[in-house]
Parts: C-alpha cells; sequence; structure tokens
C-alpha cells in the first residue's frame, strides 16, 4: 500500500484553473437541478455503503452528490474509462460530492488484483483522491471510497428472498432453451414460465436449494416476475441469480450463486448512497428495471429514499482509435504492439508512456463534451489538449533527430583553438522564472539532416552551398543563424567516397550572436536548431504515428486498417545539459520541448541505468498528419 504524501487533488485543481474555465454539459444541469431542488438534501450516511438502517442512523450525508466509478477488474483502462474516470470524479469535484470507485467484481471467474492495483493507481495519477485518510498499515478494502461489489453479496441474497417473499420473484426451472424460446422478440410478446406462478413459499425452499448447492450449474434461475408481454425485453423477467460453482477472490466458496450484473448493479448503487449513476447509452434500456428493483427494494424498507437515478451518455469514440479491451487485446496478442503500454496504445498506460500528463488528458474530456448521441471525436483534439497544456510549462532544449556534421571553418581563426562560446536559452520562453539553460557552441556541430540542401530546392531558407542557380548566374552560400547563436554562411560540402555528405562547411559570421548588439546586422531568413558536437548525448527517438491509417477502425480486419508507418526510430543527439535534469526526474518523466521538432518524453520503461536514452515523441507542433 502506497503511504506516500502525494495529493493528486491539489495539484490537479491548480493545473485546471490553469487551463481554462469548465463548460457546460447536460449532466451537469441535471446535478445543478437536483441541488437546487435539494432532491438528496434529506439523505443520511451511515459511514459506510449499507441498507436503510444502516443510513438511517447515520447523520445527513456530508456529500452533497454520490457518484461512482464501477470498472470491473478484468483489464486495462484506456482513453474511454479515463472519460467515465473523470465525469465520475470530475462532477463531484465540482458540486460538494464524492466519487466512490468500485470495483465491479461479483462475476466470480474474471478478476485479478493485478488489475484492481492498475485501475487504482490510474485514478490516482489522473489527478482524483480515492479515500480521505491514508492509513498506513491499514487494508486497501477498509479505507473510505474504494469499494467491492462482492462486499454486497449478503444483502443482494436478502433482496432476493425479500423478492420473492413479496411475490416480485420466481425460480424458474425451465431449461436454458425453454426460457430463450419463452422469451419472444420484438414482434413477439413472451410466453410465461410454468414456474411462475409457485407459491412464495416454495419458491423461496427453492431458493435456499439453490444457495445450498442442492442444484446443478444452470438448473435454475431466480427472475424478477415483471412482464412477460413488456415491450421492452428487459422487462420480462429478467433474471437476477444464476447458480456458477466458482471461487471467487474475495468471498471464496461461500456462494454457489451469484448476482446478475442488471440486478446488482442498482443494488450496489442503492447501498452507496449514490445520487446519480452514470453509464453509457447501451444501458439505456436497463433503466426501467433499474427503477423497478430500486422501488420494490424501497416499498420492502430495505433500502433508503430517495433512491439513486441512472443518467446515460454517449461513449466516447476518437478517430483513428480502439477502445474495446477485445481489439486492444488482440493488438497485443498478435504482436502489432510492443505491450499494453505501447506509446501507441490507447490505453492510459500507453498514453503516459507517449507523453501524456493527467491535466492533458482532463483537458481533452472537458473540451470533448458530454452528450447523448454518440459521435467521433477527432484525433486531433486529443493531440491539441496535450499541446496545450505542454505549452505553457514543458521545458525546452535543441536536439538533432538525422544528424549531419557541420564545422565553422574559420572557428579557430576566430576565437582561438579550442574555443567553446557560452550560450543561454530560456528554460521556457513563457516563464521567465523557469529560468536559464547554458550550454556552448564550438567548432564542430551537429545539425538536422533536412535543414541543408546541397541544391535547394525554390524558396528553401535554410542552409545551402555557393552553386549555380537555374538562371545559370553564380549563388552565394546561405546564411542562416544558430539557434541561439551566430549568423553562419554556407561555404562548401565535404564528401565520402561514395558520393554522401560528410561535413557540411561553413564560416561564422563575427559580432551577430544572438542577445548581443551585432545582432541584427546581418539579417538572414532561417534559423536552425543544432547541438554541440563536443558535449551533445547521444539518444534514441521513437517517432510515433497513428497506429491506424483509417479514421473509425474496428471495421475490417486490423491488417487492412493499421498504419504500417506508425513508428519510426532516429537516432540523433539532444542538448547536453538535458541529461542533468532527466536523472533528477528519472521515476516520473515530464515531456520535453524539443525546439521545432515536437514534444517528447523520456520513455519510462527504458531506464537511464541502462545507459541508452530513448525519447518517445509525444506530437509535433502543430497538427501536420495527412490522412
Ligand atoms: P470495454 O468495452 O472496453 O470492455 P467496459 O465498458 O466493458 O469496456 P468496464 O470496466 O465495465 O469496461 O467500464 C467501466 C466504466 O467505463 C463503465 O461505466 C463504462 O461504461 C465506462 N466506459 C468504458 N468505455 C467507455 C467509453 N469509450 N466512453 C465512456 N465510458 C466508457
Ligand atoms: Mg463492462
Amino acid at each position: 500500500m502506497s503511504t506516500s504524501t502525494f495529493s493528486p487533488t491539489a495539484t490537479a485543481v491548480a493545473e485546471d484553473a490553469e487551463n481554462g474555465a469548465k463548460s457546460s454539459n447536460f449532466l451537469r444541469s441535471v446535478i445543478e437541478e437536483d441541488l437546487q431542488q435539494g432532491t438528496y438534501a434529506r439523505r443520511r450516511w451511515g459511514g459506510s455503503p449499507g441498507d436503510g438502517a444502516h443510513h438511517a442512523a447515520g447523520m445527513p450525508d456530508p456529500a452533497k452528490i454520490r457518484t461512482r466509478f464501477p470498472p470491473e477488474p478484468n483489464g486495462y483502462l484506456h482513453l474511454g474509462h479515463a472519460k467515465s474516470i473523470w465525469i465520475n470524479f470530475q462532477m463531484a469535484r465540482d458540486y460538494g460530492g464524492v466519487c466512490h470507485l468500485r470495483f465491479d467484481d461479483t462475476n466470480p471467474e474474471k478478476e485479478e488484483q493485478e488489475y484492481v492495483d492498475s485501475i487504482r493507481d490510474v485514478v490516482h495519477w489522473l489527478g482524483y483522491e480515492t479515500r480521505y485518510a491514508d492509513v498506513p498499515g491499514q487494508p486497501d478494502r477498509e479505507q473510505p471510497h474504494i469499494y467491492y461489489a462482492s462486499d454486497y453479496f449478503d444483502f443482494m441474497y436478502r433482496a432476493a428472498e425479500y423478492l420473492i417473499e413479496s411475490g416480485h420473484a420466481y425460480v424458474d426451472e425451465q431449461t436454458p432453451e425453454e426460457m430463450r424460446a419463452n422469451r419472444g422478440d420484438f414482434a413477439t410478446p413472451g410466453k410465461n414460465s410454468p414456474f411462475r406462478d409457485r407459491s412464495p413459499a416454495e419458491n423461496l425452499a427453492r431458493l435456499r436449494a439453490m444457495r445450498d448447492g442442492q442444484l446443478a450449474d444452470g438448473a435454475a434461475v431466480v427472475r424478477a416476475r415483471i412482464d412477460m408481454a413488456s415491450p421492452n425485453i428487459n422487462l420480462r423477467d429478467p433474471a437476477i441469480y444464476r447458480i456458477r460453482r466458482a471461487t471467487h477472490h474475495n468471498t471464496g466458496d461461500k456462494w454457489c450463486i451469484y448476482p446478475m450484473y442488471t440486478f446488482a448493479h442498482p443494488i450496489e448503487d442503492a447501498l452507496e448512497n449514490i445520487t446519480h449513476s452514470f453509464c453509457t447509452l447501451e444501458f439505456e434500456d436497463q433503466r426501467p428495471f433499474y427503477d423497478w428493483l430500486l422501488a420494490r427494494l424501497c416499498e420492502g424498507g430495505l433500502l433508503q429514499t430517495p433512491s439513486p437515478h441512472q443518467y446515460e451518455f454517449a461513449r466516447l469514440n476518437v478517430t483513428h482509435i480502439i477502445t474495446s479491451k477485445r481489439r486492444l487485446r488482440q493488438l497485443v496478442e498478435e504482436s502489432h504492439v510492443d505491450g499494453w503500454d505501447d506509446p501507441r496504445m490507447p490505453t492510459i498506460a500507453g498514453l503516459r508512456r507517449r507523453g501524456y500528463t493527467p491535466a492533458a488528458l482532463r483537458l481533452f474530456c472537458e473540451r470533448s463534451g458530454v452528450s447523448k448521441s454518440g459521435g467521433w471525436i477527432d484525433y486531433a483534439a486529443l493531440e491539441g489538449a496535450l499541446r496545450d497544456v505542454l505549452d505553457p510549462v514543458a521545458q525546452r532544449a535543441l536536439a538533432v533527430l538525422e544528424p549531419l556534421k557541420l564545422e565553422l571553418t574559420n572557428w579557430d581563426a576566430l576565437f582561438g583553438t579550442g574555443h567553446l562560446e557560452a550560450c543561454s536559452a530560456p528554460l521556457n520562453p513563457h516563464d521567465e522564472a523557469a529560468g536559464q539553460r547554458h550550454f556552448t557552441l564550438g567548432r564542430e556541430i551537429w545539425i538536422e539532416r533536412e535543414d541543408f540542401m546541397e541544391v535547394p530546392s525554390k524558396g528553401y531558407r535554410r542552409l545551402y552551398p555557393p552553386h549555380t542557380g537555374g538562371d545559370g548566374n553564380p549563388k552565394e552560400g546561405n546564411k542562416v543563424r544558430l539557434k541561439y547563436g551566430y549568423v553562419i554562411q554556407c561555404t562548401g560540402v565535404e564528401k565520402n567516397a561514395d558520393g554522401s555528405i560528410a561535413k557540411v562547411l561553413a564560416e561564422v559570421i563575427a559580432d551577430t550572436k544572438s542577445g548581443t548588439p551585432g545582432a541584427d546586422s546581418v539579417k538572414v531568413k532561417g534559423v536552425i536548431g543544432w547541438v554541440g558536437a563536443h558535449d551533445a548525448a547521444p539518444a534514441e527517438f521513437r517517432l510515433y504515428e497513428r497506429l491506424f491509417k483509417v479514421e473509425h477502425p474496428g471495421e475490417a480486419e486490423l491488417a487492412e486498417e493499421l498504419n504500417p508507418d506508425s513508428l519510426r526510430t532516429a537516432r540523433g543527439y539532444v542538448e547536453a545539459g538535458l541529461l542533468a535534469a532527466l536523472q533528477a526526474e528519472d521515476e516520473a518523466p515530464a515531456p520535453w520541448q524539443f525546439e521545432r521538432l515536437g514534444y517528447f518524453v523520456r520513455d519510462r520503461s527504458t531506464p537511464l541505468a541502462t545507459g541508452q536514452l530513448v525519447f518517445n515523441r509525444a506530437c509535433g507542433l502543430k497538427d501536420g498528419w495527412k490522412a
């Protein structure tokens, strides 16, 4: 258990305030209306989840609203989940409420501790607090605001007995085939089960027989008795309990019957005093059953009123991204990507390794809005949010991704052999307080391969040597400024035996250094980046593009949809001083802006101790992707 004093909340609140005001959405309107009407003002809170009596004995609920994020711990979280986390935790934060992190672990077969831990870490990392008190040594499940649905199995069973006793449920012993055939379809009403009219006493005895292991798996289910002719098929006597002999990670072998999700979920919400239960649109048809069930249990005095209310919103869909766990698993298992945290994956682990920050993801969630109808958000909006968050805070450095050597041939004559000229630049031009960084310019430097052309194309403003122009007249070598350094003029090029360029030759123009009075004495049209060949640190750059070339992936075979050029690797150099800064942040690398090149983050899966310096490109400086 972590006992760190890291407070995601305070940092997140400050960052979000910097990044802009919140926008309205229909869920905010619902909450504001409820607060104004005092819909939930009289609820009481027993200090922990519980039934009606437990809460009645408690205090007025100190939380103005309660929301919950209810993941099934059966996989890694992705961008869609981030949206759900944001909706639930952010609404609670904005309206004086509390959000519960609830592990929906009612299905005995699928959950794993590894996922429980990673989900908890993601929620914290995104900037949300899941507990008030971090008590060292206290096991996780006793801490406030982290809940496990399986802790409510006793109540759920009691609710099933109550429904049976009050004639609202029955044990159905039809075969699964009969049940399916008798359910009807959209056009045909269902048929009542021959077991539907057994007496409550008979049903109760059968339920207890189920519970006590006297019936085989699949031999019977408990069904709510509602209406086999309902136009909403979900109300045609839905199953609420099934027999399944499986060991549950929390309750072990205590139960051989388990509640169905549609029965469990409303009860979990009610026991936890949830006010607003937000879910995705596919649950809209379940809402009548949600309301029916809670109304019955309130009538019986089992639960506190008023009940929670379910609201549906459209899933987040982002172009060029898939957010289905099944598809993501396929990408990993078929080795299209390098694991769940591959920087091209839309998992939170992947986005984080790519350089996405919690503030950027929150800003994206805020901007992408909440609506009742689906639609696609452009991938550019995701990158836009990252750029907008990073630009004011990311530190700057110079880097050269595709290096070409350049020699300043008059250096020794001008400054003396071995001279290193001190240069400086702001760590962040938007933030004077961040201070300056310092580096040195010498006789040999690395420049970007594309900043030199032996024969310039029309309009090319960077380095080129003296040559004969298209009009047959001789042209001078071009002058450019070395960023934060001198103006230089290209004088020629040295070739290898194979004709490739070994070195670009240039001369420094004296008295033109940036920041000195002579800086403007020579006008140039181009400025280029560079790093000193004497001290730059070699680095690998992983240049990522979208994983899918198609806008709406998931409709065809993976192989047809994947972008074959989603990763390109370059080997170059970074400004010498960067290494020391990186060493200081080894655990949690922050993204940097490599000037003119984009935002990069040190790859967290390649520790500095390996001696390798690997950077992942988070995004470019502007939206430059062409379909
Ligand atoms: P998947 O379809 O990828 O398996 P899931 O919905 O089954 O996801 P859960 O663990 O049940 O995964 O999800 C937890 C919460 O996250 C649910 O409330 C679910 O509605 C929400 N959620 C999942 N994907 C999205 C999405 N794309 N947009 C918004 N919310 C989502
Ligand atoms: Mg699910």
